[in-house]
């Protein structure tokens, strides 16, 4: 029987905790009574800088359960750096690793087929959501615009995946090698490679709290999503570029055939437009291209991208 950890990032989230500790335990526990994974098998929550009681929770499960660990960093990362945390923790112990987001959201029972396609002999599985029922109009557009962003822009990722999926050792091995810090996890795990598979599951509403991701994060994310994985973006203000030249070339000889006719008066406006237009063209392009010089200097300084304050773990062979 293989060993899995479940890990679970943690911003503020005292307010599902609880359930959330008491719903995975009773799975976990399933889990080792259908002996379907090692009884030495634990949960994981990564407190992400929560400045609640979540730590407090945390270390609490841990001291009553051996099933529970805990992370605790130094300070609020995000969740895709929380996430990374907990598997590189982890990765040295377990034989799988489940990432799940704290509030419900993702479906427990889903957990089952998870591992039993890791049995099958997948590597990486994805927990795609079947629908977006439940979610708000404005969630349903936005995700979806993101997506057909992304496989434009040309950053290959699984549609509706979000980071609810397992690993087994061999691809969190492969994935420390992805020495990023503008982190974007679900467009490296196409990259690792390895059989891979989906399980799709029902995403329900958050438990109780609060969503972390504002409108602002999101747009960053994706932001973040697409200029970490493409160079697309420079590719375009290229093309534009091209355009351009082309055009101002018909421009010049439109403008000296005018002139020898002798209309050489008018051409005022064409000026200004021009003017404001390539002022545009070139503003714009620097913002991009600052975009990429901004990368290449976070990238360059190398900056851990998480720090572990405390890690509790009780290996034990029989649990209470
Ligand atoms: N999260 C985190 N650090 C952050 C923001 C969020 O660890 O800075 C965790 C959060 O506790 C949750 C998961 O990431 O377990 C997803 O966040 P949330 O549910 O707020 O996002 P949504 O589901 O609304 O996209
Ligand atoms: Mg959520």
């Amino acid at each position: 029987m293989d060993k899995l950890y479940i890990v679970v990032p943690c911003y503020i989230e005292e307010e599902v905790l609880p359930e959330t500790s008491k719903r995975l335990k009773a799975k976990m526990n399933q889990l080792i009574k259908a002996k379907k994974i090692s009884p030495d098998s634990h949960v994981v929550f990564v407190n992400d800088g929560s400045k609640d009681k979540t730590w407090e929770l945390i270390s609490s499960y841990s001291e009553k359960d051996h099933l529970f660990g805990g992370i605790n960093l130094s300070r609020n990362r995000g969740h895709q750096n929380a996430l990374l945390a907990g598997l590189m923790t982890v990765k040295e112990d377990a034989d799988m690793v489940i990432s799940m987001d704290a509030d419900l959201q993702d479906d427990i029972d889903a957990v089952d087929r998870f591992v039993d396609a890791y049995y099958a002999g997948n590597d990486i599985v994805y927990g795609v959501r079947s629908s977006r029922k439940k979610d708000t109009f404005f969630k349903r557009t936005t995700a979806l615009a993101f997506y057909k962003l992304m496989s434009r822009m040309g950053v290959e990722s699984v549609y509706n995946h979000a980071d609810y999926r397992l690993m087994s050792k061999r691809a969190l091995n492969a994935l420390e090698n992805f020495k990023e810090v503008n982190l974007f996890l679900r467009g490296i795990m196409p990259l690792i490679g390895f059989p891979s598979t989906v399980v799709e599951y029902e995403r329900n509403e958050r438990f109780a709290g609060e969503s972390k991701y504002p409108l602002k994060k999101m747009l960053n994310f994706a932001l973040d999503g697409i200029t970490s994985f493409s160079v697309k973006p420079i590719r375009f203000i290229t093309a534009i570029g091209f355009l351009i030249s082309v055009i101002s070339v018909i421009m010049f000889i439109y403008t000296i055939v005018r002139h020898v006719l002798g209309f050489t008066v008018a051409g005022w406006s064409s000026i200004i437009i021009s003017l404001w237009f390539l002022g545009g063209v070139q503003i714009l392009s620097i913002g991009v291209i600052g975009e990429y010089i901004g990368k290449i200097y976070m990238e360059t300084k190398g900056r851990p991208r998480f720090i572990i304050e405390n890690y509790i773990i009780h290996h034990t062979k029989s649990r209470k």
